[in-house]
């Protein structure tokens, strides 16, 4: 980067978010109270939990729990298990959940939760006991009408059940609305699963529509394996498109001729790992600037940089993953004329079927799938088709448009609060 003269970019995600959302306030007229207020959580909980590990050794994990503003209702937001999550890291999503509520206009704001720890290397009761001491550790703090966690990266329905039963067991009620992503019999929703790979789906549809690519026979690529990556597969395959290239933590597959996804799903394991099955594999940085005409960042953040930002061959990115895109990329791109659809209204379909089932857990009365689909592909169409609208009018690209409108919301609830 030094090399080229260049400035080395920030690949911060707190102060990449605070940059934009100081940009969207700016553009929407609000005053600098408004950007102090909204450019951290409100409440960020640390917390330290000792767990009894198989081997009778006591280890303890460090969980975080962020609340960003609450003005429009209870936060919402999931809980990610990865190695890597920090506190910063932890308040830039409880961020973007914030703007995810506002785009698909969601009664909440954003909360989002985190524990340092490496899922693959632990029993599935070393899990569970994590999880439940998660629970109490922040049981303070949240609740049905008050922060909803569910699932993120490497956390899953089981997990949220073992969060939801040591819930009910604090609170002494049964409280299925106290968590999303929960197992059907559990009070789940149909859909909810496939629910972030689905609005992806259609943003990817609504995105081609524009620049007049045929999904059928479209070259697609796919960064991530996990929950929305797998799911996206199918999806992109079902619909006649040529998924070119997929990849995991540690490495990337590409056929031209398009991957046999049945086979790569059926081998998956529950992390999304599947390339420690072949012999020939590319890396991620090479996968991302595979020949294609729609690269799907469907894993970790900072992915496209500065740096291969130019390199990249699709026309449409559709951000899956939160956060995968610098700001200096989002710029690259965006002269280059490469359709961006920001990660706050890619990856929406999740936390917008989280809410699906939060309605049906308090009115206690269930959906169909095709109801939840149907609900689900409303709010997406509408929402890119604002996000849209409003980037051609306003001359701003639509991460910063998404921002426009996902702030708006939180803003003038804030307002008319009295809080600024
Ligand atoms: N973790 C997901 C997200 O980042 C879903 C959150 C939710 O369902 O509340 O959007």
């Amino acid at each position: 980067m030094e090399g080229n003269g260049k400035q080395a970019e920030n690949l911060d995600v707190l102060v990449s978010t605070q940059k934009v959302i100081k940009k969207a306030l700016d553009k929407l007229g609000y005053p600098d109270e408004m950007f102090e207020l909204m450019k951290e959580p409100i409440r960020m909980l640390t917390v330290r939990i000792p767990i009894k590990m198989d081997d009778g050794s006591t280890k303890i994990f460090t969980g975080f729990r962020a609340q960003h503003n609450d003005a429009v209702g209870p936060t919402k937001g999931g809980v990610r298990f990865h190695p890597n999550v920090t506190e910063k890291e932890v308040k830039a999503l409880s961020i973007w959940m914030s703007l995810k509520a506002g785009i698909v206009d969601l009664p909440y704001g954003g909360g989002k939760g985190g524990i340092i720890c490496d899922p693959r290397d632990m029993s599935f009761r070393e899990l569970e006991r994590l999880s439940r001491g998660y629970v109490r550790a922040i049981s303070q703090l949240v609740g049905p009408t008050k922060d909803i966690p569910a699932p993120d990266v490497f956390t899953n329905s089981q997990i949220m059940a073992w969060m939801l039963d040591e819930y009910s067991r604090i609170r002494e009620f049964d409280s299925p609305g106290f968590i999303t992503g929960k197992p059907l019999v559990l009070g789940g929703s149909h859909g909810r699963e496939s629910a972030t790979a689905k609005g992806v789906t259609i943003c990817i549809r609504e995105a081609a529509k524009k620049k007049g690519i045929d999904i059928e026979g479209a070259k697609v690529v796919i960064q991530g394996f996990g929950n929305a990556g797998s799911f996206l597969a199918k999806f992109m395959h079902d619909a006649g498109a040529k998924v070119v290239g997929i990849s995991d933590a540690y490495g990337a597959l590409h056929d031209p001729e398009g991957l046999d996804i049945d086979y790569l799903l059926d081998r998956r394991d529950s992390f999304g790992t599947v390339t420690n099955l072949f012999k020939e594999t590319i890396t991620n940085q090479e996968l991302l600037e595979l020949e294609c005409d729609i690269l799907v960042p469907a894993a970790i953040e900072n992915q496209i940089t500065e740096e291969n930002a130019e390199r990249i061959k699709a026309s449409i990115v559709v951000e899956a993953a939160n956060g995968p895109t610098t700001m200096e990329a989002t710029r690259i791109l965006s002269e280059r004329d490469v359709l961006l659809v920001p990660d706050v209204l890619a990856s929406a379909g999740g936390v917008t079927v989280s809410y699906f089932e939060w309605v049906q857990n308090n009115q206690g009365y269930y959906w169909t799938e095709e109801e939840v689909e149907g609900k689900l592909e409303h709010v997406m169409v509408g929402s890119f088709e604002n996000i849209y609208n409003l980037s051609k009018s306003r001359k701003v690209d639509m991460r910063l448009a998404a921002y426009m409108i996902g702030v708006r919301k939180m803003a003038e609830a804030s307002r008319f609060r009295g809080w600024v």
